[in-house]
């Protein structure tokens, strides 16, 4: 860290916990999965939810020390992160795409870490674009990225079939950005990689701010008056209880419901009527007609009701939840040579059809005054690992 740094807010000098390398959980058994259940559009879980949403992490690396995500008292050089023979290849990643591809994922999001520093990215989203769903169309490709590296790579990722992209800016303030990601890179440069995806035609561009109070919460008008009316749409995502190191406190969350009576009281909004089960957004729109905004509620308003969602973590563990203490190991079933396809889809069918995963609904929404939830009797695994 460079000696004119502030130390990142709410961050404490030292932090106990490693973060989590997560042990495997056992494969459920498997039923053979009848090509009726996966004419239907796949299987259900325990909770009677399809599988739509495939998250990708290809890589636990990042150049930001995010305080919230990734702070530097725990991801510092000392951290192991995975070797390169670690990660699933690109083949094997598209072949697992392909196999959830056929168990009714729609939307496949690349995301780690910071998936823009996995060397060639663009080959990957090539051979994922190349996917086909029964009825015969690709998937939707989306991207997730802190979007330094944007600027750079938005033409390429475009040409090789990406459809949308996401990009992460907590602030427009530079202190108040360094506060936020622990990190030397610019928002200037965060805001170039905004623009060429929007040159490069990546669909609509969303930004994801995550609002930490007493950090960040100042910065809330200023970002809607910058995005407003820019073609993006701006979402405030309340800061989670996710991972072991960031010494998550309830206090320093500023619900959605303030973020959003802040806004009105400057902008004055209207619902957007949902149009996808999936979508973790509340969305609403300017009443001007300057775009729409969007809510990311995980701790006020849980929505694993209509959770869809798969993580196949950077060396090839599925979770099911992004809250998980364990993972399957994925990896060692597509390096073993005795098993075809078929015999990896029962297993996956199996795993998503024994889902029971609703940690932000079994924990509800903690008081404003109290720590926040009990913390979990296993460590709960890392966003960057899992991937966000
Ligand atoms: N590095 C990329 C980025 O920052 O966009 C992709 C990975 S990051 C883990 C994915 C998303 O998770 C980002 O939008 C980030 O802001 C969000 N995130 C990380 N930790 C969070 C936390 N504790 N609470 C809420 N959102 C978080
Ligand atoms: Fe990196 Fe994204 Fe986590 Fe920030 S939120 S530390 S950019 S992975
Ligand atoms: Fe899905 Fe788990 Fe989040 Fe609920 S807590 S929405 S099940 S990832």
């Amino acid at each position: 860290m460079s000696s004119s740094r502030q130390p990142p807010a709410a961050s404490v000098a030292t932090i106990p916990i490693r973060p989590a390398r997560p042990a495997d959980l056992p494969w459920p058994p498997t039923r053979e999965a009848s090509s009726r259940a996966l004419q239907q559009g796949g299987p259900r879980d325990q909770l009677g939810r399809p599988l739509r949403d495939l998250r990708i992490s290809v890589t636990d690396r990042c150049n930001f020390r995010c305080t919230y995500c990734m702070p530097r008292e725990a991801f510092g050089k000392q951290h192991p992160f995975l070797p390169h023979g670690e990660l699933l290849t690109f083949e094997e990643i598209t072949r697992a795409a392909r196999l959830f591809v056929g168990l009714g994922v729609r939307k496949i999001r690349l995301t780690g870490g910071e998936p823009l520093l996995r060397r060639g990215l663009d080959d990957l989203v090539a051979m994922l674009a190349a996917l086909r769903t029964p009825e015969g169309a690709a998937p939707d490709l989306a991207l997730t990225t802190n979007g330094v590296l944007l600027a750079r790579m938005a033409g390429r990722l475009k040409a090789a079939g990406l459809n949308r992209v996401t990009v992460s800016l907590d602030a427009l303030d530079q202190d108040v950005f360094r506060r936020m990601t622990d990190t030397d890179h610019t928002v200037a440069e965060v805001l170039d990689g905004i623009a060429a995806a929007q040159a490069a035609g990546l669909g609509q561009v969303k930004v994801n701010m995550v609002v930490r109070k007493g950090v960040n919460d100042h910065e809330i008008l200023p970002m809607a008056q910058h995005f407003r009316g820019s073609g993006t749409e701006l979402r405030f995502i309340e800061y989670m209880d996710v991972g072991q190191t960031n010494q998550w406190q309830m206090s320093e969350v500023l619900t959605s419901e303030a973020v959003r009576a802040r806004l009105a009281a400057a902008h004055p909004l209207i619902p957007v009527e949902r149009t996808r089960g999936s979508d973790t957004a509340t969305r609403w729109h300017y009443a001007d007609g300057a775009g729409s905004v969007g809510f990311i509620s995980s701790v006020t308003q849980a929505f694993c009701g209509d959770c869809t969602r798969l993580r196949l973590s950077t060396e090839g563990r599925l979770y099911t939840c992004l809250f998980a203490s364990a993972g399957r190991d994925l990896r060692a079933l597509l390096r073993d040579a005795a098993l075809d396809d078929r015999a990896v889809v029962s297993r996956l069918h199996a795993l998503w059809s024994a889902r029971l995963d609703r940690y932000s609904e079994q924990r509800g929404a903690p008081p404003p005054a109290s720590p926040g939830p009990e913390p979990s009797p296993q460590p709960r695994v890392e966003m960057s690992y899992i991937g966000g």
